[in-house]
């Protein structure tokens, strides 16, 4: 097993996986059932992060036990999505974004895998894997869809949506993008010395930044075009990707994870 999606809001199927099969894999952090399939050769798991029915909160997501378990079935590259509002004129509802960093501004979520020692303190001044970037933004512009490299994700608590206040904040301190659930996931993934990277898509602006607020219909007429493009984008990356780590995302803890054979799927 290589490649593991994680589907973000609007994104709870995994799309073409012929054969594929659903499983439950017991982590230490609780089950996750994970779709698991090939396409082009290529194994492939996919988990929807909130859960099949879109049934867990971003506060409430149990981000060890998802990545856990993909590292679990062998994964060494993650691609996730995520719905966000923009903060940034640059980036409009309906757009792609390969984000390139992270402000974390989320309270209290459990956020490590590393709870008992030995102390880790790991580099992450690169949160998303550049080279899975790298090949996302190529694939992307293969494929015609309109993409951009680099953003700034402010991950927020939630529930809740921001305060205009809040939102005034965030772009001062460089952010471009809010959402609520790419943190503690990226930080999870470096744990576990996984290659990982995040497309976004733009569903509406952030509070304050709208003339009007954007109808219902607008954001899931965005969100549609965006899940189809997403999905192509990732199947496509993953036909062609030579699965040659040579980033340095596999070494991020220098082999100390904690996840090898204290548990089974
Ligand atoms: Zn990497």
């Amino acid at each position: 097993m290589r490649y593991g999606i994680i589907g973000g809001t609007g994104v709870y199927q995994p799309g073409d996986l012929p054969g594929a099969t659903r499983e439950r894999v017991h982590t230490p952090y609780g089950e996750v059932e994970v779709t698991l399939g090939t396409y082009e050769g290529k194994e492939v798991a996919f988990l929807p992060r909130h859960g099949s029915g879109h049934s867990v909160p971003p506060h409430r997501v149990n981000y060890r036990a998802n990545i856990w378990a993909l590292k679990q079935l062998g994964v060494e590259t993650v691609l996730a999505t995520a719905a966000v509002g923009s903060l940034n004129r640059l980036f409009r509802p309906g757009d792609l974004v390969v984000i390139d960093d992270v402000i974390d501004w989320t309270k209290g979520r459990p956020s490590t895998f590393f709870e008992q020692g030995p102390v880790v303190h790991i580099d992450f001044s690169d949160p998303y894997c550049a080279r899975v970037r790298k090949g996302l933004v190529e694939t992307a512009r293969d494929l015609g869809l309109r993409v951009h490299h680099g953003g700034v994700y402010v991950c927020a608590e939630g529930p809740r949506f921001e305060s205009k206040a809040e939102i005034a904040l965030f772009a001062r301190l460089g952010g471009d993008l809010v959402g609520m659930t790419s943190m503690p996931e990226a930080a999870l993934a470096k744990e576990a010395e996984l290659c990982y990277a995040t497309v976004c898509m733009v569903t509406n602006w952030a509070a304050g930044m709208a003339a009007k607020p954007l109808s219902h219909e607008e954001v899931l007429e965005a969100m549609r075009e965006n899940v189809a493009d997403i999905r192509r984008l990732f199947f496509a990356y993953i036909a062609r990707d030579k699965a040659v780590r040579d980033c340095a995302c596999g070494s991020a803890v220098g082999g100390q994870v904690p996840l090898v054979g204290e548990s089974e799927a």
